[in-house]
């Protein structure tokens, strides 16, 4: 074929233009989804150019669309100037198997592949499941040596989640990118389908609206619509955040935290319990971050749910053998961690004081929840780790672990009455931190020369842990030498932070970050550490490091080597036999 060297260009740049068209265009779910059969989601399909609804072709397996799908699509000729889009909503899939959607219009041709996977029957009555967000094996390892001690090599007890018998290395990467946030990961927990970050329960289109993208039904609409079950949600976060928030919500921006509180209510949880109070009453409330007068606490009570504000409040319905639906929020923002809480009365303690330990949340909803006889299915964030992690408050960080550990405890005490229980402990991702050696202050030289590495290290020196498991001091002569590998400008101090949760970076006039003078003044030798993000970071990120899993009861045998996050609620689906076929 002849090509005139003037037409090479030109050629070139038509290429260019169908590779970017054929990478614009879209279908969602994407390629290579995985769906629970009978599963609600929405299909969507994404076009470059404009076309006649007539002019587009939808094959699924081989035979045109509608042979499956009964339901019409909505069309929009031309979405936000990019192209034809149709969404099918509220569809399902009724037989397992792998699926092919093809759509053809015009020069254009894009196909997705699905495998559509079904379950035995059910298999375990209660699923409880634990996040610690952001929870790297540092943060376990700091809590187990703060907690249990270690003596010769030998840690002198375990977490609570250590000797679960089964654990899986967890991949947390979202559709757009290595690292994920907490909405996307968890949403693919909560919905078996990756999506991309700050997303939730829908799939990251080219829709202008937050509200209107491909949703995908969340394991607590699938409980609601095909069980009996009770349904809990319980962080020590604002009840609107991600992680929480992945539970109800189909949104492509986790910040929308009003629309996220009205579906907590109208998901019909029976255990609602956590911090974001502010979200829940209307505007004309003082502290209410409301725009309008909806009073959720009123429309909860008036659903017969009993609402508690504090921690007296909560341990009486607790313990109270009425109640069976129960909403409690103790914070306007997040909640303070534990070790603010019970030893150094910082952060926001002192102005409320009476909220709540995660572990009277776990027990609280299990005593609520296990009322019915149907079984339940219950989430617990321990959302603080990750609140620590990001800006490098390491000890905090792991105080909140030695938390969560109890936390599970409970789950595990109520498992050996209940065996029929399926126990899960995971991280949503994780964060950067390690352990490197022991800072010793009796060392001589500057700070730097205090890290004792190698047989320099030796043993810390906290003091043994009381009955919760909490050492009573932190600021010892011989402590962790913990260090976070991704970080904004910031002093290194090598000290626990007393006043308040460590503020690493704080913005100077052009709005980039650089180190927070504050702990210069506190600390003259503090180590001056240029940061290694980009300077619009002031706290610590996500990192794209496997999170590990441990899990115990039945199922959790489906646990081992690397998984990928949406397996995750694969396993659960399966053992609740959600995708059962009845013969
Ligand atoms: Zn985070």
């Amino acid at each position: 074929m002849f090509i005139s060297r003037i037409a090479y260009p030109v050629l070139f740049i038509a290429m260019l233009l169908q590779a970017i068209w054929v990478e614009a265009a879209a279908i969602y779910p994407i390629n290579k989804a995985s769906i629970l059969v009978g599963s609600t989601f929405d299909i969507k399909i994404e076009l470059d150019q404009e076309y006649k609804l007539e002019d587009v072709d939808i094959q699924l397996n081989n035979a045109p669309i509608k042979a499956e799908i009964k339901s019409q699509p909505v069309f929009i000729a031309n979405e936000s100037g990019k192209g034809s889009s149709l969404i099918y909503r509220d569809i399902q899939l009724t037989k397992p198997g792998q699926y092919t959607l093809i759509a053809k219009a015009g020069q254009e041709n894009i196909q997705v592949n699905w495998d559509v996977y079904s379950s035995g029957p059910r298999k375990v009555k209660n699923v409880i499941l634990f996040i610690g967000d952001g929870m790297t094996i540092a943060n376990r390892t700091s809590a187990r040596v703060l907690s249990k001690g270690i003596n010769e090599g030998k840690y002198q007890g375990k977490l609570s989640f250590d000797d679960m018998p089964n654990m899986a290395l967890i991949g947390t990467s979202g559709s757009d990118s290595l690292i994920t946030d907490s909405a996307n990961s968890m949403s693919a927990y909560t919905t078996g389908h990756k999506t991309a970050v700050n997303a939730m329960g829908a799939y990251a289109s080219r829709a202008a609206d937050n509200l209107s993208h491909p949703k995908v039904e969340t394991i607590s609409e699938l409980i609601k619509r095909k069980t009996k079950m009770s349904v809990g949600i319980v962080s020590d976060a604002e009840l609107q955040d991600a992680t929480p928030g992945a539970m109800v919500a189909h949104t492509r921006r986790r910040a929308d935290k009003v629309y996220i509180a009205d579906q907590l209510f109208a998901s019909g949880a029976e255990v609602i319990l956590g911090g974001g109070s502010a979200y829940f009453y209307p505007q004309s409330t003082e502290g209410s971050k409301r725009k309008d007068d909806k009073n959720l606490v009123a429309q909860f009570e008036g659903s017969g749910y009993s609402i508690v504000l504090n921690k007296q409040e909560l341990l009486a319905a607790a313990n109270a053998r009425e109640s069976r639906k129960l909403f409690g929020v103790f914070h306007p923002d997040n909640m303070d961690g534990s070790l603010d809480r019970f030893f150094l009365k910082k952060n926001t303690v002192a102005q409320y004081p009476d909220q709540p330990d995660l572990t009277e949340m776990t027990q609280a909803a299990i005593n609520v929840l296990s009322k019915n006889p149907n079984g339940f299915f219950l989430m617990v964030e321990a959302a603080l780790i990750d609140k620590f992690n990001h800006p490098l408050d390491w000890e905090r960080a792991a105080f909140d672990t030695i938390m969560l550990s109890n936390a599970v405890q409970i789950a595990k005490d109520f498992a050996k009455k209940n065996p029929d229980t399926l126990i899960i402990v995971t991280p949503d991702h994780t964060h950067s931190g390690s352990i490197s050696g022991v800072v010793n202050d009796a060392k001589p030289g500057p700070l730097r020369e205090k890290v004792g590495v190698y047989a320099a290290a030796g043993y810390p020196n906290y003091p043994k842990a009381n009955v919760a498991g909490y050492p009573s001091q932190i600021d010892v002569s011989k402590r962790l030498a913990f260090f976070y590998g991704n970080y904004p400008d910031h002093y290194e101090t090598l000290h626990p932070k007393l006043d308040s949760t460590f503020k690493p970076a704080v913005k100077d006039e052009s709005g980039k970050y650089v180190a927070n003078p504050k702990y210069m003044q506190l600390q003259e030798d503090a180590i001056h550490m240029p940061g290694n993000l980009p300077s619009h970071q002031g706290m610590g990120v996500h990192t794209a490091d496997d999170a590990v899993l441990n899990a115990m009861g039945p199922g959790s045998e489906k646990f081992r080597g690397f998984m990928d996050n949406t397996e995750v609620f694969k396993v659960m689906v399966e053992t609740l036999g959600l995708g059962h076929i009845k013969p």
